[in-house]
């Protein structure tokens, strides 16, 4: 195996996480202007901001989570659950397909992203 991917699910989840931690860093950041009070409320909002989108993406996965279909991996035999039409198995990472037109092709992110295109 060559480039590692994980489940779409985690991928957004470490997506919220990071802007939780930056939201804290930008508001942190304000602090260093605590003598220029328009900056630091910037930074203060700005950081809010991020905050308030780590939920919003939050909410997003919970709203994808209902979304989601509960598949036993073929690999590992533990019940998964996949997202989209190619998703990979939660705990080996072994790819997973709803389509059969794709099956045995090599697992390629490509495909989702296609159909994410046609959405927008
Ligand atoms: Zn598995």
């Amino acid at each position: 195996m060559g480039i590692k991917y994980s489940s779409k699910i985690n991928k957004i989840r470490s997506f919220a996480l990071g802007l939780i931690f930056a939201g804290f860093i930008v508001m942190y950041g304000g602090i260093f202007f605590k003598s220029n009070v328009i900056v630091m409320t910037i930074f203060m909002i700005l950081g809010l901001l991020f905050i308030i989108a780590s939920t919003v993406v939050y909410f997003w996965i919970g709203m994808l989570s209902t979304k989601t279909i509960q598949v036993i991996c073929p690999s590992c035999d533990k019940p998964t659950k996949m997202l989209g039409r190619v998703d990979m198995c939660m705990y080996c990472r072994e790819p997973l397909t709803l389509d059969p037109e794709l099956e045995g092709k090599e697992f390629d992110e490509k495909y989702n992203r296609k159909k994410l295109e046609k959405k927008s």
